[in-house]
């Protein structure tokens, strides 16, 4: 993030992502619809090279890994057995006065101690400062009321531990005020629709918040066609919905996303705390391959306490986005529960028989899940630079580049004939971008000076430019004659190289 890391990188990222064709806010000539988001020309190039890349490094360069496409509208069952229906509830909060919903997780709120004495509440929603945000408020707090003596130091609570008698004295954050604020309840998140003609209860149907269970249900067909052999993996890439309570934070929690996630199967007496490891490693090399910053990732380990009591261990990999900390990939061990669940609900056994360990068991799963949009912020976050670079006249001015890394930048290359109104530099343009084309993404513009077209590839992650000019045409001298510059978009250093060398060059860096 270099320089530009501070508070507004989040409103910078935003408004690139509109500006050059990235990001839009879904069904905006209507006034929008919260959650949703569109993809623009550029912005779907970087989502299909995120997929890609974890495609082909996921299931096709490996021997232990298969895919899979399951369809998102699947039985209703299926929701029963894996406990969503039951229980993918988020805990909701109204505020009666307002009218606003919120998560009660992400209200945070203190007592306001003086002198040992507790003299009301404050409240702040979820932050990267909450805990000074709470101290400031606790002191704003004590000034307006005039309040005298010793203000304890704050301690930050959610919602969800609001004792029943403390909810009418917690303030709303949407008005300030205590007393509008219902205790929270379970809110389940599965978008329903009908299938078929009929609009009644048998007719229900859910789109579904994860792909992973379509790796479950499908586990014994896989199994029994794909050749496949324990310890083995089974992929997929696919949209999930969540109707979130409060879909927030640009692309980072949406109501519609797409997520990509493997459920890694392993024997039931096999060491699964050392594939989860495996995996937490691996998944963490991955987001470095693509150009996430080491730095920016933490891990995060589940409580003990607070897993699901199937769960042998979670670990969320976290990103430090400008909001905060948050989860970015999780990998979790669930042991057998969900092929359990499946089998007890359907009647249809799934079990593995193990012909090394010459034994019949239902595996137990190590599952890496992750949002395709997730990474794709974080990789924004890790590659939005702000630098300096002379104009046109040799002055320096700022400069905004996506750093992205060659192998998921949406173009690879632009090609740029130096001026539009001379044919021979047109013509011989385009035979490089032709040239060029079958191989990699290539952007051809011959609009405004140079200098502005390099700027506009720049600030959309383009890592290399070729210009043609009149050296290319040999006019000045059979030795520069068939060269072009190729210019290196992160360093902007500049070198002379054959048409014919450059396939040779670009295709091993880009890759
Ligand atoms: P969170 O706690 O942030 O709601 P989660 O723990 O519910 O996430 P999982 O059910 O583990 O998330 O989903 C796996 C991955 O899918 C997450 O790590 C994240 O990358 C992605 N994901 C989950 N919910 C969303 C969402 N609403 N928008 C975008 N991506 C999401």
């Amino acid at each position: 993030m270099a320089e530009s890391n501070s508070a507004d990188l989040m409103d910078k990222i935003v408004s690139l992502c509109k500006r050059r064709g990235f990001i839009f806010q879904s069904s905006e000539i209507y006034g929008g619809i919260n959650g949703f988001w569109d993809y623009g020309p550029l912005g779907v190039e970087l989502r299909k090279n995120i997929r890609d890349c974890w495609w082909n490094d996921m299931v096709r360069r490996r021997d232990d890994v298969v895919g899979l496409e399951s369809s998102i509208i699947m039985h209703p069952k299926v929701w029963e057995a894996s406990g969503h229906v039951g229980g993918f509830t988020d805990p909701m909060v109204d505020c009666k006065v307002s009218k606003q919903r919120f998560r009660a997780d992400q209200i945070f709120f203190s007592t306001v101690i003086v002198d040992g004495k507790n003299v009301g509440y404050v409240t702040v929603l979820e932050s990267e400062r909450i805990a000074e945000e709470l101290q400031e408020k606790a002191e704003t707090f004590k000034r307006k009321k005039a309040i005298q003596g010793k203000l304890e130091p704050i301690q930050p609570r959610d919602f969800t531990e609001a004792k029943a008698e403390e909810i009418p004295l917690i303030p709303s954050p949407a008005t300030g005020e205590p007393g509008s604020l219902t205790p929270p309840r379970a809110f389940n998140m599965m978008f329903e629709t009908y299938v078929g003609a009929l609009r009644d209860e048998s007719a229900v149907a859910y789109l579904r918040p994860e792909t992973a269970q379509g790796m479950f249900v499908d586990f014994k067909a896989v199994l029994d066609t794909g050749r496949v052999k324990i310890p083995f993996g089974i992929a997929q890439v696919g949209k999930s919905f969540r109707n979130e309570i409060t879909p927030r934070n640009f692309i980072f929690r949406s109501r519609e996303f797409e997520q990509m996630e493997m459920e890694y199967f392993i024997a039931d007496d096999d060491d699964w705390a050392k594939w989860h490891r495996y995996w937490i490693d691996w998944c963490r090399e991955w987001l470095i391959s693509v150009g996430i910053f080491a730095e920016s990732l933490s891990e995060y380990d589940h409580p003990k306490e607070k897993l699901a009591f199937y769960s042998k261990g979670t670990t969320d990999l976290m990103f430090k986005y400008p909001f905060g900390v948050q989860e970015l990939w999780g990998i979790a061990a669930r042991g057998d529960y969900d092929l359990t669940q499946h089998a007890k609900a359907s009647g249809q056994p799934m079990e593995y028989f193990d012909d090394v360990k010459k034994k019949r068991y239902v595996p137990h799963v190590i599952e890496p899940a992750v949002g395709v949009d997730r990474i794709l912020l974080a990789i924004l976050c890790s590659a939005y630079v702000e630098d300096q670079a002379p104009d046109e006249k040799g002055k320096m001015e700022t400069r905004t580049v996506l750093k992205l890394h060659p192998r998921i930048a949406p173009i690879k290359v632009a090609v740029f004939p130096l001026l539009k109104n001379k044919p021979e530099l047109v013509k011989k343009a385009q035979e490089v971008r032709d040239l060029l084309r079958p191989y990699m993404t290539v952007f051809y513009d011959e609009a405004s000076a140079i200098g502005r077209r390099y700027r506009r590839q720049d600030e959309v992650g383009t890592p290399f430019g070729v210009t043609i000019d009149f050296d290319t045409l040999g006019e000045k001298g059979p030795e520069l004659a068939d060269t072009v510059t190729l210019r290196e978009r992160d360093t902007m250093k500049q070198e002379r190289v054959k048409i014919s060398d450059l396939l040779g060059i670009l295709l091993p860096r880009v890759r």
